[in-house]
């Protein structure tokens, strides 16, 4: 199999066909041996039984349903775990994605790289509630995790399949999948792709996804800067605070004794337990991240390293 097809879908009954039939011409003079994966997210219309109609007619296409609506991220994953091809290309049901790109991205992934990014150079949606917010997410997305990527929230994107099975995702992530393959060493990069206005039906997003990313964000800097050390990061910070607490309290009773302030109408003798207090905080708290991620790696048998190849090991 040399591609794998994922789409969610969620209440997407008129896109399905016309979904269908774009990607099949598109991929029809390419020769490709490709499975079309249809992830039906827990949909409330008629979505699953234009999916069965659909897989009757066409045996390329294998259709899932998840027992309720789980969300894109968790209808992605799904679908990954069940794509069989050498390559895995998501795509949004709604069409805002071009199935003529996808053997573009095929090249690209050809030229040796393991991730391709699709980039919504003209991008259809709203100014305000949705480029916006997109625009700053990431430049900060690219500044925190070193993946310097235009446009993170693309659906579509090109994936080898080896560099899937070691990420993991969780609650809106789908977006940092080439971050976290960055991190496993895995070579990404960008293409321009096409993109529409939503064919039929409405977003199911608004801007409180924006809430959700900034907060994934925070998961996944930490994740890849510090999730095998956490101690480093919350230790660092217990360091300074309980030093800040030390200077603080040495100042108040500098205060009491030279210039004759007495401690307890002394503001600063509450910062100085409250800036100890702290210090003490991070610190205990860092060692039970540590604990935590002992936990976390070895009952699941994660190296902390990713192999890429092995010679003369047998
Ligand atoms: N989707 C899904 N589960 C959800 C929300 C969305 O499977 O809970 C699917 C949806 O059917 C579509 C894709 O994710 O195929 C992108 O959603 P949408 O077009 O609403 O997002 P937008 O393009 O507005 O960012
Ligand atoms: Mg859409």
């Amino acid at each position: 199999m040399d591609l794998s097809i994922v789409v969610p879908i969620y209440n997407e009954e008129e896109n399905i066909p016309v979904l269908h039939s774009r990607i099949s011409e598109a991929l029809a003079d390419t020769r490709l041996a490709y499975e079309l994966i249809l992830v039906d997210d827990g949909s409330a219309d008629n979505s699953y039984s234009s999916l069965k109609v659909l897989a009757g007619k066409d045996s390329r296409v294998k259709v899932v349903k998840l027992r309720r609506n789980f969300g894109q991220t968790a209808a992605m994953a799904a679908g990954f775990d069940l794509a069989s091809g050498r390559v895995v290309i998501p795509m949004d049901g709604d069409l805002q994605n071009d199935p003529l790109d996808i053997p573009l991205l095929l090249n690209k992934i050809d030229e040796g790289y393991d991730v391709v990014s699709g980039w919504r150079k003209d991008r259809k949606d709203t100014f305000i509630n949705r480029k916006l917010p997109s625009m700053i997410a990431n430049g900060f997305i690219s500044k925190m995790t070193g993946v310097h990527l235009h446009d993170y929230g693309c659906t579509l994107k090109a994936y080898r399949r080896e560099v899937l099975e070691d990420v993991n995702l969780y609650g809106e992530m789908h977006r940092f999948v080439p971050a976290l393959a960055h991190q496993v060493g895995a070579r990404v990069t960008e293409m321009p792709v096409r993109h529409h206005e939503r064919l039929h039906g409405v977003s199911k997003y608004g801007i409180s996804r924006t809430m959700k990313v900034i907060l994934d964000l925070m998961t996944v800097t930490f994740l890849l800067s510090y999730s095998t050390k956490p101690i480093q990061l919350f230790g660092r910070w217990g360091i300074y605070t309980l030093c800040a607490g030390f200077l603080s309290g040495a100042l108040t009773l500098y205060m009491k004794f030279f210039e004759h302030t007495s401690m307890n109408r002394n503001p600063l003798l509450i910062l100085t337990a409250f800036l100890i207090f702290m210090g003490v905080q991070f610190i205990v708290m860092g060692l039970l991240a540590e604990l935590v991620a002992r936990t976390y790696y070895e009952a699941q048998g994660k190296p902390i390293y990713n192999i890429k190849e092995k010679v003369n090991f047998g």
